[in-house]
């Protein structure tokens, strides 16, 4: 005989005393024992298990397998004449809250659009509901929401039925049903009737409130809606206002200023970026001027420059700022990033070398990848030489085609 299930009969228990049926251990070893009655419910209709105690012994998994109702233990439970179990109640109410809020919630997006409900999860900080349309509104939400909260403030009865396959013809069932027996209706007179094996309270207005928070179009004609009921309406409002008063802090403005106070420092961040940007591109001018005033001292045609941790943007951006500046010059750059070597060359127009060629040739090298074209190249490797070898090694290039 199936295990009493007392979570039907009344769905408000807390507590139980019933006899063991059995103790055993399923595939993974899990100590489960089954029970000739019991309140604690089941994982299912996309409600999640309850937990509490088994003689003290916590109880942290609850499953219905093959119509037997598995209590996971956490230890064995001794032999004894009776046992109590004991629900974690705040867990089991807010399930309720959210599972009853659902029923409420879909019935409004079903009665007032048309919209169905496809399926439900029910998370541990907030649920979701998949309705099968394109889009929502945000006028269709606010509906929704307004009527859903309509109901719970009527206080309407939320009356559980089992009837048989024949009397379902006398109900306007919202959602086809999943099962042929055994079908237990859940009603809220003259607005939702569902089928529904879950707990919920007696009447709306324990759910005590339904506040959309968002939604998000999934695949093709499907949106997911998040949503909150009961207690975790307070524990959002809750949340989020500590987290407004934090900002409020950090961006010193009140609550109705935070927008404004937010939307300024965005762009002040990116006037700041900008101007960042426009300094460090003459401080690499700047550079490249010192470079080319140094050869032209040392009467040099080839400027070489061995840098460390430079991004290679700033050694592309001053090669070619030094070519641009003199157009008879050679350039190699060459900077060491931890493991890595990278360079760049260049040359002016002036000049008949090609330094995709040069690049090329290094390349094997330092195991790198790499090139450009006649008057630019670039590369990086793994640093198997020194820098200054990595130089030696593209000035004889240099010298080698120079002669060609
Ligand atoms: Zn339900």
């Amino acid at each position: 005989m199936a295990t009493e299930k007392l979570y039907y009969q009344d769905p408000n228990l807390r507590s139980f005393t019933t006899q063991l049926r059995k103790i055993d251990q399923d595939e993974k070893g899990r100590l489960y024992a089954v029970l000739e009655k019991t309140a604690f419910y089941p994982t299912g209709g996309g409600q999640p298990h309850d937990t509490g105690t088994m003689n003290g012994i916590p109880v942290y998994d609850v499953e219905e397998v093959e119509g037997e109702i598995r209590h996971y233990l956490q230890e064995p439970l001794g032999l004894q004449d009776e046992y109590v179990g004991v629900i974690d109640w705040e867990r089991r109410f807010d399930h309720m809250q959210q599972h009853a809020g659902q029923h409420i919630l879909s019935a409004a997006f079903e009665n007032q659009f048309g919209y169905p409900t496809v399926s439900f999860h029910l998370g541990k900080d907030t649920c979701t509901i998949d309705l099968h349309i394109p889009s929502l509104s945000d006028e269709e939400a606010e509906q929704a929401e307004k009527l859903a909260n309509q109901m719970i403030l009527e206080n309407r009865p939320i009356e559980t039925k089992w009837v048989t396959k024949e009397e379902l013809t006398q109900y306007m069932l919202r959602k086809d049903l999943s099962v042929s027996e055994n079908i237990r209706l859940v009603i809220i007179p003259d607005f939702d009737y569902n089928g529904c094996g879950g707990t919920h309270p007696e009447s709306t207005g324990k759910v005590s409130s339904i506040k959309i928070l968002h939604w998000e179009k999934q695949k093709k004609n499907m949106v997911r809606l998040y949503f909150v009921c009961g207690n975790r309406v307070l524990q959002q409002l809750h949340h989020k206002h500590q987290m407004i008063q934090s900002m409020t802090s950090i961006l010193n403005a009140p609550q109705e200023q935070m927008k404004e106070a937010t939307q300024r420092l965005v762009q002040q961040t990116k006037d700041l970026e900008k101007t960042v940007s426009e300094l460090k591109t003459q401080l690499l001018e700047y550079e490249a001027q010192r470079f080319i005033e140094k050869a032209k001292q040392d009467n040099e045609s080839t400027i070489k420059g061995i840098f460390f941790n430079r991004p290679i943007t700033e050694l592309q951006q001053l090669a070619k700022s030094m070519t641009l500046n003199r157009t008879d010059i050679l350039v190699y750059l060459v900077n060491e990033v931890e493991n890595k070597l990278q360079f760049v060359c260049a040359r002016g127009q002036d000049l008949n070398v090609n330094m995709n060629q040069i690049a090329k040739c290094v390349l094997p090298l330092i195991n790198g990848k790499g090139g450009g074209n006649d008057a630019f190249a670039q590369g990086g490797g793994v640093r198997t030489i020194s820098g200054e070898e990595l130089m030696e090694e593209l000035n004889k290039q240099v010298t080698c085609f120079n002669k060609i």
